[in-house]
């Protein structure tokens, strides 16, 4: 602490406002602490200015143009016009909405707001820089803290993010001009989703992927069905080249990559989208003041209580490891609050789901079928395609299909794969069955509303029992 300075004092020291950082904060205000949540940038973190929410915003308003230029098939013949700023201006409103909202909602449970970067000084103190000239800095002491600082993108030497010809996903989040040529380093899921909304807005896209696919980490035949739909929009793939450096051009740039041959190819863009991962903000906290370490890519090891080594400091969301979902991150804050506050809260995660926004949408939870064969269970696998579904049909987005993993013992569902229009909603019901313990008779016995998407998961539990209707049984 700096002579002179009074430190403030608090039970609960939250670090970064993202969505782990506001919903630990807010369940630790209604659980009766006094909390205080300091934030370097803006309230909402990642996720709510830079990542999930304007991402899904953007891909939203392009679905709209991009259905109604599609719709000939249904006897509409529209030829929209995309006002590019209006867009933006539109998904910026969206944002400001809901960060206005978890502001709100943070003070009306009595947390203490606090703009400012933060990093340890101690044991027990931490010491927040509010930036900015003449600003100053203070001291805060608090009994617990939990860091929540989250992730920021991976760069690659020699593409350094400048905002105008190398952009990382917050510089594309908001440009207001629609690139006519943009090559995309990285076929991860943001990558993806990026991609899709400017192929649908008319740009070029080529994507240079180091691996031998997209979407790794997705089984090949779902993230199947979605390349071949990124390549009807006009998505070229080059896999196995890796980015290697580029040159200004007098009218954009010249990216070139190298294959693991060493031979080297050019793609020329106006921008760069770089989109190759993300990694933890944990190496700006000074963690030597408070005894942590984190391990060799910086994430902060914790227990099933969101506790680092050090007992009370708590760590949640991104900085804490994978998988780094913005569900996964409030889930350990509302652990983290509660462990704090007494009470026997533990993470018990069945099965975390995740969902990919691309033209279809994937959705997972729990195990594949190879992940439950190594597990040592029998799997009893069923698949629907959303070609044989009535409601699919009628919306004119037939692509995809579900797929239910369960035991065939006990018939306990394990996982699903949903590759299709909205899995990113079908998932929650796969999800729930896990988290319930459901059996594939639950989800068959189901009545589900006709005529809906979700029937599909009802007939693909079925056809795990080989008593499939609308489709011939395994
Ligand atoms: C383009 C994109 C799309 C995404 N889409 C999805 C999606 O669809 N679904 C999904 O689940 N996830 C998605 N994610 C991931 C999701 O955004 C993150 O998993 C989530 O934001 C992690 O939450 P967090 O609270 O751990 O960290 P963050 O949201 O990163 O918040 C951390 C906060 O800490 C602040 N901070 C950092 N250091 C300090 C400091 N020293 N002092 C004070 N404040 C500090 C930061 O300014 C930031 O506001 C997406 C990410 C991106 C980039």
């Amino acid at each position: 602490m700096v002579v002179g300075d009074i430190a403030t004092g608090t039970d609960v020291l939250v670090i970064g406002a993202g969505p782990g950082g506001y919903v630990a904060a807010i369940r630790a205000g209604q659980l009766d602490l006094d909390v205080t949540i300091v934030e370097k940038d803006a309230y909402g973190g990642t996720c709510l200015n830079y990542g999930c929410i304007p991402s899904k915003a953007l891909i939203s308003a392009t679905d709209v143009a991009h259905n109604a230029a599609n719709a000939e098939d249904m006897g509409i013949h529209a030829d929209p016009a995309v006002d590019m700023q209006g867009m933006v201006a539109w998904k910026d409103g969206v944002v400001n909405q809901l960060t206005g909202g978890v502001e709100k909602l943070m003070k009306a449970n009595g947390v203490n707001l606090m703009q400012g970067t933060a990093e340890f000084a101690g044991e027990n103190t931490v010491r927040v820089a509010h930036g900015g000239e003449g600003q100053g800095s203070e001291s805060i002491e608090f009994d617990s803290c939990i860091i929540a600082t989250g992730s920021r993108p991976f760069q690659i030497p020699g593409f350094e993010f400048d905002g105008e010809h190398v952009l990382s996903s917050r510089d594309a989040l908001a440009l207001d001009e629609i690139p006519e040529k943009l090559v995309v380093v990285g076929a991860g899921y943001i990558g993806m989703e990026l991609s899709t909304v400017f192929a649908k807005l008319g740009t070029e896209v080529t994507i240079v992927e180091m691996l031998d696919d997209a979407l790794p980490g997705y089984e090949p035949d779902v993230a199947r069905v979605v390349k071949k739909k990124a390549e009807e929009l006009g998505i070229e793939f080059h896999f196995g080249e890796a980015a290697k450096e580029w040159r200004k051009e007098a009218d954009g740039m010249t990216v070139v990559t190298e294959n693991k041959d060493g031979e080297t190819s050019e793609f020329k863009a106006d921008k760069t989208l770089v989109a190759v991962g993300r990694q933890p903000v944990s190496d700006t906290l000074n963690l030597e003041a408070v005894g942590l370490e984190p391990d060799e890519k910086g994430f902060l090891q914790t227990d099933d209580q969101c506790r680092t080594d050090v007992g009370h400091i708590y760590a949640i969301g991104d900085v804490a490891g994978e998988p780094m979902l913005a569900h996964k991150a409030s889930k350990e804050g509302h652990v983290a609050a509660e462990v704090i506050a007494g009470e026997p809260s533990t993470l018990d995660y069945q099965a975390i789901p995740a969902a990919v926004f691309t033209d279809p949408e994937i959705g997972t939870v729990g195990m594949t079928q190879d992940e439950a064969k190594d597990a040592g269970f029998e799997p009893a696998v069923g698949k629907f395609p959303f070609m044989a579904s009535g409601r699919a049909l009628s919306t004119g987005h037939s692509d995809g299909f579900v797929r239910v993993v369960a035991d065939e013992e006990s018939g306990f569902i394990l996982g699903g794969q949903i590759v299709g229009a909205e899995a990113s909603e079908l998932i929650a019901e796969l999800a729930l069955a896990i988290e319930m313990g459901a059996t594939i008779e639950d989800l068959t016995a189901t009545i589900h509303t006709h005529p809906t998407l979700a029937e599909a998961v009802m007939e693909a539990a079925a056809n795990a029992r080989g008593e499939a209707i609308h489709t011939l049984n395994r």
